[in-house]
């Protein structure tokens, strides 16, 4: 089994956003927080390092930090992951995060550099040129949440900036919602990487549900649709990742067009995507607890 990314929830006991469209609200799968929680800490430990020595074992050389909560609520938690890896035969050497940037200062990022060793910062937004619409949609508590700043503070410390755009029908608020909009507006934040995240709603009744049936109409879709073609005519296919999706070098960027955000194409023939939850147990979809490995 060749296992090509690992994503780490990092437990919380609740996210400090509440976006609009959270797809872990859709999926309220409950999994102990065992290491908040746990009766022996040094069990929890264990059992992390267990997983995380599996994974690399198996050939995953890439660890998102990530979780039904942004990562950066658990602070504790990520000492713990970094020292355990360190230590680890074969530490994990690409190490990733996807966040909003809340609450996130310079000497947090300092951390997540030198102490995690992140590498790529995936930044994950809701509207792009705008920010007090981008705080609106994800209902955050950082008032000075600004992308523009947190974007450039990444890249200050060489790091890999992913801007991972929640594909809606006001993902530009002053700007003609056209490919190239989008893309010159990610290359002034400094973006490396583009993804294009198609919002998914299986339940149209829950609240995230509706709002998704509401502002993800044929405006988006239709857009999404122009982009897979211009890609297709100007960009150049360069691999594709480990969930299925294809990575094209368009306009200079490596971009993705994401429409399956979880995972559910990828694994038809071998598992090749883990999830360790804050239980210390891994899985391989992120909706079912029938995929527990171990
Ligand atoms: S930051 Fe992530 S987990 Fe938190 S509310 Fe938003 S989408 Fe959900």
């Amino acid at each position: 089994m060749n296992i090509q990314s690992l994503s780490v929830c990092v437990p919380a006991k609740r996210c400090i956003n509440d976006c609009v469209f959270c797809c872990s609200k859709m999926h309220t799968a409950d999994y102990d927080d065992r290491f908040t929680d746990v009766c022996s800490y040094s069990f929890y430990a264990d059992d992390l390092r267990k997983r995380l020595a599996y994974a690399r074992e198996n050939g995953c050389n890439t660890c998102m930090l990530t979780g039904n909560n942004e990562p950066q609520q658990n602070r504790e938690f990520l000492r713990v992951f970094s020292e355990i890896n360190k230590h680890l035969p074969s530490p994990f050497l690409n190490i990733e995060m996807q966040t909003s940037g809340a609450f996130i200062d310079e000497e947090f990022l300092d951390f997540f550099k030198n102490s995690v060793g992140l590498t790529t910062v995936a930044v994950s937004v809701a509207c792009l040129d705008d920010d007090e619409a981008n705080r609106e949609m994800i209902r955050t508590k950082d008032m000075r949440l600004c992308l523009a700043s947190f974007c450039k503070a990444v890249k200050r410390r060489n790091m890999n900036l992913r801007i991972c755009l929640n594909m809606n029908d006001g993902i530009l608020a002053h700007h003609a919602f056209t490919p190239r909009s989008v893309v010159d507006l990610c290359g002034a934040l400094g973006a490396d990487q583009i993804t294009f995240r198609a919002l998914w709603a299986p339940d149209a009744d829950t609240p995230q549900g509706e709002w998704i049936s509401r502002h993800v109409t044929g405006t988006t879709t239709g857009f999404i649709e122009a982009l897979k073609q211009d890609i297709k005519a100007r960009g150049r296919y360069l691999d594709t990742l480990e969930y299925g999706a294809d990575r094209y070098d368009y306009e200079g960027f490596s971009v993705v067009v994401d429409e399956d955000s979880m995972s559910q194409e990828a694994q038809k023939t071998a598992v090749k995507y883990l999830i360790l939850r804050p239980n210390g147990h891994l899985y391989s979809k992120w909706d079912s607890k029938a995929s527990l490995i171990f």
